[in-house]
């Protein structure tokens, strides 16, 4: 990482925006990797309530910060404020990554792609594989319409709302031949939907800090092995889900992974160079080991 008598008359800005935006594990990943690319570059982080955000916006054009890392509660809102969408920040109406490219912000959503990079990082892919993927949130829908590209043979949205699931699996149709299923949470047919899937991918805060101690959000004997079973919450890492499915024989992948494939790919369209991930992944789990000591967990 730079330190203050490093910074120059040349160094360049990015960071990460949100609100509240002091729990980010963004800069420790993000500054590990520019020092590994030895690149005149810090990243901090920016806390802008939602009342300011067009502002901020007009600040990072301003004082020509080069990226920003956009996360809760600003990535809808994000995607109305810059020039240029990608194609699936355009689909998902959501944006966690900007780029300013001389002047023009453009708009991207790395989360889908970040998720399915850390599944090939743990040598496991989404083509032709059953998916069932619980929850419909901002995540859920990243990774829904990256399982149609990909060629899932088949996604099923089990959700606690309904109409929720159906939405999603309606985006989903518009943009894919690919069979797409709502289901209830609560019903009778969620049961069978999880079982029968070959990846199932939990994408609700279930289990999450300080909440690490809660039921998982289906229960245990519903997995096995055979499953590929993850989890995009990282806080912690092993959560209450991945350990029952560990215990039933189901492999498991943990939310880290994604977290730092989804900064990566972010850092390669400020600085067109390749990210070092694996400087990334291990920045992300001292950091989450320091705050771990920290609270005392
Ligand atoms: P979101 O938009 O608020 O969506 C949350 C989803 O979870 C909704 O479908 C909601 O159901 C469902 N849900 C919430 N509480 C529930 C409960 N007690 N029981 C059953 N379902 C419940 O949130 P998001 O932005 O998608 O984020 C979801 C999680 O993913 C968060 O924990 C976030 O930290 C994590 N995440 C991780 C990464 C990563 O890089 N690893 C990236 C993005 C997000 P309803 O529709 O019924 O409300």
């Amino acid at each position: 990482m730079r330190t203050i008598d490093q910074l120059d008359g040349e160094t360049q800005v990015a960071g990460v925006i949100g609100w509240p935006v002091r729990h980010s594990l963004s800069p420790a990943m993000q500054n590990a990797a520019l020092a590994e690319m030895e690149l005149n570059w810090a990243y901090v982080p920016f806390e802008v309530s939602p009342t300011r955000l067009p502002e901020a916006l007009a600040g990072m054009r301003a004082l020509g910060i080069v990226g920003l890392n956009v996360t809760v509660p600003h990535k809808e809102a994000v995607a109305d404020l810059v020039d240029e969408l990608g194609e699936t920040a355009k689909a998902l109406g959501a944006v966690n990554t900007v780029w300013n490219k001389e002047g023009t912000l453009y708009g991207y959503n790395t989360d889908g792609e970040g998720f399915l990079r850390s599944l090939r990082h743990a040598e496991e892919s989404l083509v032709g594989k059953r998916v069932t993927l619980i929850g419909a949130g901002g995540a859920a829908r990243a990774v829904a319409l990256v399982a149609a590209r990909e060629q899932a043979a088949g996604l099923s949205i089990v959700n606690r709302t309904l109409e929720k699931a159906q939405d999603l699996a309606d985006l989903v149709n518009r943009q894919s031949s690919m069979k797409v299923g709502a289901v209830a949470l609560s019903s009778k047919q969620a049961e069978g939907t999880v079982r029968d899937a070959e990846i199932v991918v939990d994408s609700t805060p279930c289990g999450m800090h300080p909440h690490s101690d809660d039921s998982p959000v289906v229960p245990a004997d519903w997995l096995g092995p055979g499953q590929l079973v993850c989890d995009l919450v990282y806080t912690p890492r092993e959560t209450c889900l991945l350990r029952a499915a560990a215990a039933r024989g189901a492999r498991t992948l943990d939310g880290t992974g994604m977290l730092v494939h989804q900064g990566a790919i972010a850092l390669e369209r400020w600085t067109g160079r390749p990210a070092p991930a694996a400087t990334m992944q291990r920045a992300l789990l001292a950091a989450l080991q320091a705050r771990e000591r920290a609270s005392g967990e």
